[in-house]
Protein backbone atom coordinates (compact mmCIF):
# COMPACT_ATOMS: atom_id res chain seq x y z
CA UNK A 1 0.00 0.00 0.00
CA UNK A 2 1.96 3.82 -1.17
CA UNK A 3 0.31 6.40 1.04
CA UNK A 4 -0.72 9.32 -1.03
CA UNK A 5 -0.82 13.37 -0.31
CA UNK A 6 -3.40 14.54 1.25
CA UNK A 7 -3.35 17.77 -0.38
CA UNK A 8 -2.83 17.80 -4.63
CA UNK A 9 -2.65 20.87 -6.90
CA UNK A 10 -2.68 20.16 -10.36
CA UNK A 11 -1.35 23.35 -11.99
CA UNK A 12 -1.32 24.72 -15.65
CA UNK A 13 -3.56 21.93 -17.42
CA UNK A 14 -6.38 22.39 -19.33
CA UNK A 15 -9.34 20.86 -17.47
CA UNK A 16 -12.56 19.72 -18.94
CA UNK A 17 -14.63 19.77 -16.27
CA UNK A 18 -17.97 18.32 -17.20
CA UNK A 19 -19.91 20.34 -14.86
CA UNK A 20 -23.64 21.65 -15.62
CA UNK A 21 -22.43 24.41 -17.37
CA UNK A 22 -19.46 22.32 -19.09
CA UNK A 23 -17.03 24.44 -18.14
CA UNK A 24 -13.19 24.08 -19.72
CA UNK A 25 -10.44 25.64 -18.50
CA UNK A 26 -7.28 26.39 -21.49
CA UNK A 27 -5.55 26.29 -18.76
CA UNK A 28 -6.81 25.71 -15.25
CA UNK A 29 -5.75 23.64 -12.04
CA UNK A 30 -7.79 21.99 -9.73
CA UNK A 31 -7.02 21.38 -5.60
CA UNK A 32 -7.69 18.13 -4.00
CA UNK A 33 -7.87 17.34 0.06
CA UNK A 34 -8.62 14.47 1.71
CA UNK A 35 -9.68 12.29 -1.43
CA UNK A 36 -12.05 15.03 -2.34
CA UNK A 37 -11.96 18.00 -4.99
CA UNK A 38 -12.11 21.21 -3.15
CA UNK A 39 -11.67 24.14 -5.68
CA UNK A 40 -11.36 24.18 -9.73
CA UNK A 41 -10.82 27.38 -11.87
CA UNK A 42 -8.94 29.06 -14.66
CA UNK A 43 -5.17 30.10 -14.71
CA UNK A 44 -2.76 28.84 -11.85
CA UNK A 45 -3.54 27.91 -8.60
CA UNK A 46 -2.84 31.16 -6.16
CA UNK A 47 0.72 30.67 -4.48
CA UNK A 48 -0.24 30.00 -0.83
CA UNK A 49 -2.91 27.61 -1.96
CA UNK A 50 0.47 25.38 -4.15
CA UNK A 51 2.63 26.55 -1.29
CA UNK A 52 -0.01 24.43 1.59
CA UNK A 53 -0.05 21.40 -0.89
CA UNK A 54 1.52 18.39 -0.05
CA UNK A 55 2.07 17.75 -3.96
CA UNK A 56 2.15 20.15 -6.84
CA UNK A 57 2.03 18.52 -10.27
CA UNK A 58 2.87 20.75 -13.09
CA UNK A 59 0.09 20.23 -15.69
CA UNK A 60 2.05 21.73 -18.77
CA UNK A 61 1.01 19.50 -21.63
CA UNK A 62 -1.68 17.68 -19.69
CA UNK A 63 -5.29 17.32 -20.04
CA UNK A 64 -7.35 17.07 -17.14
CA UNK A 65 -10.45 15.09 -17.06
CA UNK A 66 -12.93 13.08 -14.66
CA UNK A 67 -11.79 9.85 -13.96
CA UNK A 68 -13.96 7.57 -16.67
CA UNK A 69 -16.23 5.23 -15.58
CA UNK A 70 -16.64 1.45 -16.65
CA UNK A 71 -19.73 0.10 -16.70
CA UNK A 72 -19.55 -3.25 -18.50
CA UNK A 73 -16.86 -5.53 -17.93
CA UNK A 74 -16.01 -9.49 -17.22
CA UNK A 75 -12.57 -9.39 -15.62
CA UNK A 76 -12.12 -12.90 -15.70
CA UNK A 77 -11.78 -13.01 -19.35
CA UNK A 78 -8.87 -11.70 -19.03
CA UNK A 79 -7.45 -15.14 -18.29
CA UNK A 80 -9.32 -16.26 -22.35
CA UNK A 81 -8.32 -13.53 -24.21
CA UNK A 82 -7.55 -14.30 -28.14
CA UNK A 83 -10.12 -17.57 -28.74
CA UNK A 84 -12.68 -17.95 -30.97
CA UNK A 85 -11.94 -14.80 -32.88
CA UNK A 86 -14.18 -14.87 -36.07
CA UNK A 87 -17.13 -16.45 -34.24
CA UNK A 88 -20.27 -15.14 -33.63
CA UNK A 89 -21.59 -13.95 -30.01
CA UNK A 90 -23.66 -17.73 -29.62
CA UNK A 91 -20.70 -19.51 -31.25
CA UNK A 92 -18.29 -17.42 -29.78
CA UNK A 93 -20.37 -18.14 -25.81
CA UNK A 94 -20.58 -21.65 -27.12
CA UNK A 95 -17.03 -22.23 -27.46
CA UNK A 96 -15.81 -20.57 -24.12
CA UNK A 97 -17.97 -22.24 -21.79
CA UNK A 98 -16.35 -25.15 -21.53
CA UNK A 99 -13.00 -23.40 -20.54
CA UNK A 100 -14.72 -21.08 -17.87
CA UNK A 101 -15.56 -24.19 -16.22
CA UNK A 102 -12.10 -24.29 -15.00
CA UNK A 103 -12.43 -20.56 -13.15
CA UNK A 104 -11.11 -20.62 -9.73
CA UNK A 105 -10.24 -18.47 -7.29
CA UNK A 106 -6.50 -17.79 -8.42
CA UNK A 107 -7.22 -17.62 -12.04
CA UNK A 108 -9.71 -14.95 -11.36
CA UNK A 109 -7.71 -13.17 -9.11
CA UNK A 110 -4.73 -13.20 -11.43
CA UNK A 111 -7.73 -12.15 -14.74
CA UNK A 112 -9.01 -9.53 -12.73
CA UNK A 113 -5.71 -7.82 -11.10
CA UNK A 114 -4.34 -7.65 -14.61
CA UNK A 115 -7.57 -6.04 -16.35
CA UNK A 116 -8.07 -3.47 -13.56
CA UNK A 117 -4.67 -2.30 -13.95
CA UNK A 118 -5.32 -2.22 -17.64
CA UNK A 119 -8.05 -0.31 -17.01
CA UNK A 120 -6.75 2.19 -14.96
CA UNK A 121 -3.52 2.62 -17.43
CA UNK A 122 -6.33 3.49 -20.09
CA UNK A 123 -7.80 6.34 -17.81
CA UNK A 124 -10.77 4.12 -16.01
CA UNK A 125 -11.06 5.40 -12.18
CA UNK A 126 -14.43 3.38 -11.63
CA UNK A 127 -14.72 -0.18 -13.23
CA UNK A 128 -18.04 -2.77 -12.69
CA UNK A 129 -17.58 -6.43 -13.34
CA UNK A 130 -20.33 -8.53 -14.05
CA UNK A 131 -19.05 -12.55 -13.23
CA UNK A 132 -21.62 -14.79 -13.96
CA UNK A 133 -19.68 -18.25 -14.03
CA UNK A 134 -18.88 -20.60 -10.57
CA UNK A 135 -18.06 -23.86 -11.44
CA UNK A 136 -18.94 -26.05 -8.51
CA UNK A 137 -15.80 -25.80 -6.18
CA UNK A 138 -14.15 -23.13 -8.11
CA UNK A 139 -13.92 -21.44 -4.32
CA UNK A 140 -14.72 -17.80 -3.41
CA UNK A 141 -14.65 -16.17 -7.07
CA UNK A 142 -16.20 -12.72 -5.94
CA UNK A 143 -13.82 -12.69 -3.44
CA UNK A 144 -10.91 -13.10 -5.19
CA UNK A 145 -12.21 -10.07 -7.42
CA UNK A 146 -12.88 -7.58 -4.54
CA UNK A 147 -9.44 -8.22 -2.92
CA UNK A 148 -7.77 -7.43 -7.03
CA UNK A 149 -9.91 -4.71 -7.14
CA UNK A 150 -8.29 -3.09 -3.40
CA UNK A 151 -4.83 -4.23 -4.68
CA UNK A 152 -4.76 -2.13 -7.78
CA UNK A 153 -6.81 0.75 -5.98
CA UNK A 154 -9.95 1.43 -8.40
CA UNK A 155 -13.32 1.97 -7.54
CA UNK A 156 -15.40 -1.14 -8.06
CA UNK A 157 -19.20 -2.27 -8.44
CA UNK A 158 -18.64 -5.97 -9.15
CA UNK A 159 -22.27 -7.65 -9.83
CA UNK A 160 -23.10 -11.05 -8.64
CA UNK A 161 -23.93 -12.98 -12.18
CA UNK A 162 -25.83 -16.11 -12.84
CA UNK A 163 -26.95 -18.71 -15.29
CA UNK A 164 -29.67 -21.17 -14.28
CA UNK A 165 -30.90 -22.06 -17.87
CA UNK A 166 -28.99 -25.00 -19.50
CA UNK A 167 -28.76 -26.31 -22.35
CA UNK A 168 -31.13 -29.32 -21.05
CA UNK A 169 -33.52 -26.51 -20.19
CA UNK A 170 -33.39 -25.41 -23.63
CA UNK A 171 -30.51 -22.58 -22.39
CA UNK A 172 -27.58 -21.70 -24.06
CA UNK A 173 -24.74 -22.62 -21.19
CA UNK A 174 -23.24 -26.19 -20.84
CA UNK A 175 -25.03 -27.51 -17.39
CA UNK A 176 -21.79 -27.75 -16.01
CA UNK A 177 -21.71 -24.08 -15.86
CA UNK A 178 -25.32 -23.37 -14.00
CA UNK A 179 -26.24 -23.28 -10.85
CA UNK A 180 -29.56 -23.92 -8.84
CA UNK A 181 -31.78 -21.27 -8.60
CA UNK A 182 -32.14 -21.06 -4.52
CA UNK A 183 -27.97 -21.41 -4.26
CA UNK A 184 -27.70 -18.17 -6.79
CA UNK A 185 -30.32 -16.14 -4.42
CA UNK A 186 -28.11 -17.17 -1.14
CA UNK A 187 -24.65 -16.47 -2.96
CA UNK A 188 -25.93 -13.12 -4.32
CA UNK A 189 -27.55 -12.00 -1.13
CA UNK A 190 -24.35 -13.18 0.42
CA UNK A 191 -22.00 -11.32 -2.00
CA UNK A 192 -24.39 -7.59 -0.97
CA UNK A 193 -23.96 -8.00 2.24
CA UNK A 194 -20.49 -9.15 2.62
CA UNK A 195 -19.20 -5.88 0.44
CA UNK A 196 -22.24 -3.36 -0.52
CA UNK A 197 -21.14 0.14 0.88
CA UNK A 198 -23.60 2.21 0.45
CA UNK A 199 -21.37 5.11 1.79
CA UNK A 200 -20.98 8.50 0.13
CA UNK A 201 -17.22 7.55 -0.65
CA UNK A 202 -17.42 3.72 -0.91
CA UNK A 203 -14.63 1.89 -2.67
CA UNK A 204 -16.80 -1.38 -3.34
CA UNK A 205 -20.32 -1.10 -4.29
CA UNK A 206 -22.48 -5.01 -5.19
CA UNK A 207 -25.34 -5.03 -7.67
CA UNK A 208 -27.29 -8.25 -8.75
CA UNK A 209 -27.35 -9.50 -12.26
CA UNK A 210 -28.57 -12.78 -13.86
CA UNK A 211 -26.85 -13.24 -16.81
CA UNK A 212 -28.98 -13.02 -20.78
CA UNK A 213 -32.08 -13.96 -21.34
CA UNK A 214 -30.77 -17.12 -23.36
CA UNK A 215 -28.79 -17.93 -19.73
CA UNK A 216 -31.34 -17.50 -17.34
CA UNK A 217 -34.45 -18.44 -16.07
CA UNK A 218 -37.50 -15.41 -15.42
CA UNK A 219 -38.49 -16.91 -12.29
CA UNK A 220 -34.26 -15.75 -11.41
CA UNK A 221 -34.94 -12.69 -13.17
CA UNK A 222 -38.16 -12.20 -11.07
CA UNK A 223 -36.27 -13.37 -7.61
CA UNK A 224 -33.08 -11.23 -8.62
CA UNK A 225 -34.95 -8.13 -9.13
CA UNK A 226 -36.92 -8.19 -5.64
CA UNK A 227 -33.90 -9.27 -3.96
CA UNK A 228 -31.71 -6.38 -5.01
CA UNK A 229 -35.03 -3.77 -4.37
CA UNK A 230 -35.39 -5.33 -1.15
CA UNK A 231 -31.53 -4.34 -0.35
CA UNK A 232 -31.32 -1.43 -2.28
CA UNK A 233 -28.60 -2.33 -4.44
CA UNK A 234 -28.60 -1.71 -8.34
CA UNK A 235 -29.51 -4.47 -10.77
CA UNK A 236 -27.61 -5.08 -14.33
CA UNK A 237 -28.43 -7.72 -17.20
CA UNK A 238 -26.89 -8.20 -20.98
CA UNK A 239 -30.03 -7.47 -23.43
CA UNK A 240 -30.50 -6.83 -26.87
CA UNK A 241 -27.02 -7.44 -28.05
CA UNK A 242 -27.62 -10.10 -31.09
CA UNK A 243 -29.89 -10.81 -33.57
CA UNK A 244 -29.95 -14.35 -32.45
CA UNK A 245 -31.07 -13.22 -28.98
CA UNK A 246 -34.22 -11.53 -30.62
CA UNK A 247 -34.79 -14.53 -32.44
CA UNK A 248 -34.42 -16.52 -29.21
CA UNK A 249 -37.01 -14.43 -27.05
CA UNK A 250 -39.67 -13.93 -29.86
CA UNK A 251 -39.77 -17.82 -29.79
CA UNK A 252 -39.29 -18.63 -26.71
CA UNK A 253 -41.16 -15.53 -24.90
CA UNK A 254 -43.44 -13.93 -27.58
CA UNK A 255 -41.81 -10.98 -26.89
CA UNK A 256 -38.63 -8.81 -27.94
CA UNK A 257 -35.67 -8.85 -25.11
CA UNK A 258 -37.03 -5.30 -23.75
CA UNK A 259 -40.62 -5.95 -23.60
CA UNK A 260 -39.83 -9.81 -21.94
CA UNK A 261 -37.54 -8.05 -19.58
CA UNK A 262 -40.54 -5.02 -18.95
CA UNK A 263 -42.61 -8.16 -18.24
CA UNK A 264 -40.55 -9.72 -15.27
CA UNK A 265 -40.18 -5.68 -13.34
CA UNK A 266 -36.27 -5.57 -15.15
CA UNK A 267 -37.22 -1.70 -16.44
CA UNK A 268 -36.21 1.43 -13.97
CA UNK A 269 -33.68 4.07 -12.53
CA UNK A 270 -32.16 1.35 -10.77
CA UNK A 271 -31.74 -1.11 -13.56
CA UNK A 272 -28.68 -0.84 -16.54
CA UNK A 273 -28.54 -2.96 -19.59
CA UNK A 274 -25.45 -3.97 -21.48
CA UNK A 275 -25.08 -3.77 -25.36
CA UNK A 276 -28.99 -2.79 -26.20
CA UNK A 277 -27.81 -2.94 -29.18
CA UNK A 278 -31.20 -4.23 -31.47
CA UNK A 279 -33.91 -1.99 -30.16
CA UNK A 280 -36.96 -0.94 -32.21
CA UNK A 281 -38.16 2.85 -31.74
CA UNK A 282 -40.35 1.60 -29.00
CA UNK A 283 -37.87 0.05 -26.97
CA UNK A 284 -35.91 3.07 -27.07
CA UNK A 285 -38.85 5.09 -25.79
CA UNK A 286 -39.55 2.58 -23.16
CA UNK A 287 -35.67 2.93 -21.64
CA UNK A 288 -36.07 6.33 -21.97
CA UNK A 289 -39.29 6.58 -19.83
CA UNK A 290 -37.96 3.91 -17.22
CA UNK A 291 -34.57 5.43 -16.73
CA UNK A 292 -33.07 2.75 -17.81
CA UNK A 293 -29.57 3.18 -17.84
CA UNK A 294 -27.43 1.79 -21.20
CA UNK A 295 -23.57 0.34 -20.87
CA UNK A 296 -22.79 0.89 -24.65
CA UNK A 297 -19.59 -1.37 -25.53
CA UNK A 298 -18.43 -0.54 -29.46
CA UNK A 299 -15.64 -2.48 -29.62
CA UNK A 300 -16.94 -5.69 -28.07
CA UNK A 301 -20.17 -5.22 -30.60
CA UNK A 302 -17.91 -4.70 -33.20
CA UNK A 303 -15.46 -7.38 -32.44
CA UNK A 304 -18.75 -10.34 -31.91
CA UNK A 305 -20.40 -8.66 -35.07
CA UNK A 306 -23.53 -7.53 -33.15
CA UNK A 307 -23.88 -4.08 -34.38
CA UNK A 308 -23.87 -0.52 -33.69
CA UNK A 309 -25.89 0.51 -30.62
CA UNK A 310 -28.46 3.36 -31.18
CA UNK A 311 -26.48 5.87 -28.67
CA UNK A 312 -27.89 9.08 -30.49
CA UNK A 313 -31.29 7.77 -30.14
CA UNK A 314 -30.78 6.72 -26.68
CA UNK A 315 -29.18 9.83 -25.35
CA UNK A 316 -32.13 11.74 -27.49
CA UNK A 317 -34.72 10.04 -25.18
CA UNK A 318 -33.54 10.28 -22.29
CA UNK A 319 -31.53 7.15 -21.18
CA UNK A 320 -28.22 7.30 -19.01
CA UNK A 321 -25.65 5.39 -21.59
CA UNK A 322 -22.25 5.08 -20.49
CA UNK A 323 -19.73 3.02 -22.25
CA UNK A 324 -18.06 -0.54 -21.12
CA UNK A 325 -14.40 -2.55 -22.67
CA UNK A 326 -16.96 -5.88 -21.97
CA UNK A 327 -14.77 -8.85 -21.20
CA UNK A 328 -11.60 -9.23 -22.63
CA UNK A 329 -12.69 -12.34 -24.61
CA UNK A 330 -14.19 -10.56 -27.13
CA UNK A 331 -12.16 -7.07 -26.52
CA UNK A 332 -8.59 -8.11 -26.08
CA UNK A 333 -7.65 -4.52 -25.74
CA UNK A 334 -9.18 -3.65 -22.55
CA UNK A 335 -9.19 0.49 -23.24
CA UNK A 336 -11.53 2.33 -21.62
CA UNK A 337 -10.28 5.19 -23.01
CA UNK A 338 -10.57 3.61 -26.95
CA UNK A 339 -14.27 2.94 -26.45
CA UNK A 340 -14.79 6.89 -26.13
CA UNK A 341 -13.20 7.13 -29.74
CA UNK A 342 -14.87 3.73 -31.12
CA UNK A 343 -18.01 5.47 -29.94
CA UNK A 344 -17.56 8.83 -31.39
CA UNK A 345 -16.32 6.87 -34.72
CA UNK A 346 -18.85 4.26 -34.95
CA UNK A 347 -21.70 6.39 -34.24
CA UNK A 348 -20.96 8.32 -37.11
CA UNK A 349 -20.24 5.71 -39.20
CA UNK A 350 -23.67 3.97 -38.37
CA UNK A 351 -25.89 8.10 -38.50
CA UNK A 352 -23.80 10.01 -39.95
CA UNK A 353 -21.66 13.33 -39.09
CA UNK A 354 -23.66 14.36 -36.74
CA UNK A 355 -24.72 11.39 -34.88
CA UNK A 356 -22.01 12.53 -31.99
CA UNK A 357 -20.15 15.17 -31.04
CA UNK A 358 -16.50 14.34 -29.65
CA UNK A 359 -17.34 15.89 -26.18
CA UNK A 360 -20.56 13.24 -26.38
CA UNK A 361 -18.22 10.83 -26.16
CA UNK A 362 -16.00 11.85 -23.36
CA UNK A 363 -19.65 12.74 -21.64
CA UNK A 364 -20.59 8.98 -21.94
CA UNK A 365 -17.68 7.92 -20.17
CA UNK A 366 -17.59 10.28 -17.18
CA UNK A 367 -21.27 11.91 -16.61
CA UNK A 368 -23.10 9.24 -18.54
CA UNK A 369 -21.08 6.42 -16.60
CA UNK A 370 -21.06 8.00 -13.03
CA UNK A 371 -25.39 7.78 -14.12
CA UNK A 372 -25.38 4.64 -15.15
CA UNK A 373 -24.11 3.62 -11.80
CA UNK A 374 -26.18 5.85 -9.54
CA UNK A 375 -23.18 7.91 -8.50
CA UNK A 376 -24.07 11.20 -10.23
CA UNK A 377 -23.45 12.84 -7.30
CA UNK A 378 -20.86 11.91 -6.16
CA UNK A 379 -18.04 11.27 -9.71
CA UNK A 380 -18.33 11.66 -13.45
CA UNK A 381 -16.85 15.52 -13.01
CA UNK A 382 -14.74 17.56 -11.43
CA UNK A 383 -16.37 19.56 -8.76
CA UNK A 384 -16.04 21.04 -5.02
CA UNK A 385 -17.24 18.30 -3.13
CA UNK A 386 -17.09 15.37 -5.65
CA UNK A 387 -14.75 12.58 -5.13
CA UNK A 388 -11.08 12.89 -6.60
CA UNK A 389 -11.18 10.55 -9.34
CA UNK A 390 -9.16 12.28 -11.88
CA UNK A 391 -7.05 11.42 -15.23
CA UNK A 392 -4.46 13.37 -16.23
CA UNK A 393 -3.60 12.91 -19.85
CA UNK A 394 -0.08 14.03 -21.43
CA UNK A 395 -0.82 15.57 -24.99
CA UNK A 396 2.22 17.13 -25.81
CA UNK A 397 3.94 13.54 -27.23
CA UNK A 398 4.57 13.13 -30.79
CA UNK A 399 1.47 11.49 -31.37
CA UNK A 400 -0.95 14.56 -30.07
CA UNK A 401 1.37 17.48 -30.34
CA UNK A 402 -0.31 19.88 -32.52
CA UNK A 403 -3.69 18.49 -32.41
CA UNK A 404 -5.48 22.42 -31.94
CA UNK A 405 -8.13 20.79 -28.90
CA UNK A 406 -6.56 19.04 -26.38
CA UNK A 407 -10.17 17.29 -26.19
CA UNK A 408 -9.69 15.98 -29.80
CA UNK A 409 -5.99 14.71 -29.04
CA UNK A 410 -7.50 12.75 -26.03
CA UNK A 411 -10.62 11.13 -28.37
CA UNK A 412 -9.79 11.31 -31.59
CA UNK A 413 -5.98 10.77 -31.15
CA UNK A 414 -4.24 7.43 -30.10
CA UNK A 415 -4.57 6.77 -26.21
CA UNK A 416 -2.24 8.80 -24.40
CA UNK A 417 0.02 7.94 -21.76
CA UNK A 418 -1.25 8.96 -18.27
CA UNK A 419 0.61 11.71 -16.76
CA UNK A 420 -1.13 10.67 -12.83
CA UNK A 421 -4.45 8.72 -12.18
CA UNK A 422 -6.48 9.68 -9.10
CA UNK A 423 -9.01 7.41 -7.52
CA UNK A 424 -10.04 9.68 -4.04
CA UNK A 425 -6.88 11.15 -4.08
CA UNK A 426 -4.59 8.50 -3.88
CA UNK A 427 -2.22 7.74 -7.10
CA UNK A 428 -2.89 4.67 -8.89
CA UNK A 429 -0.86 5.54 -12.25
CA UNK A 430 1.82 8.08 -12.17
CA UNK A 431 4.25 8.43 -15.04
CA UNK A 432 2.15 5.89 -17.31
CA UNK A 433 3.08 3.02 -14.77
CA UNK A 434 0.97 1.15 -12.11
CA UNK A 435 1.90 2.80 -8.74
CA UNK A 436 -0.05 0.22 -7.15
CA UNK A 437 0.78 -2.78 -8.37
CA UNK A 438 4.04 -4.34 -10.67
CA UNK A 439 2.56 -4.80 -13.90
CA UNK A 440 5.39 -6.89 -14.66
CA UNK A 441 4.20 -9.70 -11.98
CA UNK A 442 0.30 -8.82 -13.64
CA UNK A 443 1.28 -9.64 -16.81
CA UNK A 444 3.28 -12.78 -15.37
CA UNK A 445 0.27 -13.82 -13.23
CA UNK A 446 -2.27 -13.48 -15.96
CA UNK A 447 -0.36 -15.23 -18.33
CA UNK A 448 0.02 -18.42 -16.00
CA UNK A 449 -3.64 -18.43 -15.45
CA UNK A 450 -4.34 -18.14 -19.00
CA UNK A 451 -2.10 -21.28 -19.19
CA UNK A 452 -3.57 -22.91 -16.55
CA UNK A 453 -7.51 -22.57 -17.92
CA UNK A 454 -6.65 -23.53 -21.48
CA UNK A 455 -4.84 -27.08 -19.89
CA UNK A 456 -7.34 -27.59 -17.80
CA UNK A 457 -10.08 -27.28 -20.60
CA UNK A 458 -7.95 -29.83 -23.22
CA UNK A 459 -7.83 -32.17 -19.88
ZN1 LIG B 1 -20.77 -8.72 -21.42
Amino acid sequence: MTTSPRAWVIDGAAVVTMDAGRTEHATGHVVVRDGRVVAVGPGRAPADVREEADRVVPGHGCLLTPGLVNTHQHLYQWATRGQAVDHTLFQWLTALYPVWAGLDEEVVRAAAAAALGRMALTGATTSTDHHYVFPHGGGDLFAAEVSAAAAVGLRFHPTRGSMDLGTSQGGLPPDSVVEDLDAILGATEDAVSRFHDPSPDAMVRVAVAPCSPFSVTGKLMTEAAALARRHGVRLHTHLAETPDEEVFCRERFGATPVEYVESLGWLGDDVWLAHAVHLSDGDVARLGATGTGVAHCPSSNARLGAGVARTRDLRDAGVPVGLGVDGAASNEAGSLIEEVRHSVLFARARGGPDALTVRDGLEMATLGGAAVLGRSDEIGSIEPGKLADLALWRVDTLAHAGIDDPVVALVLGPPPPLELLLVGGRAVVEDDRLVTADEDALARDAETAARTLLARAAS
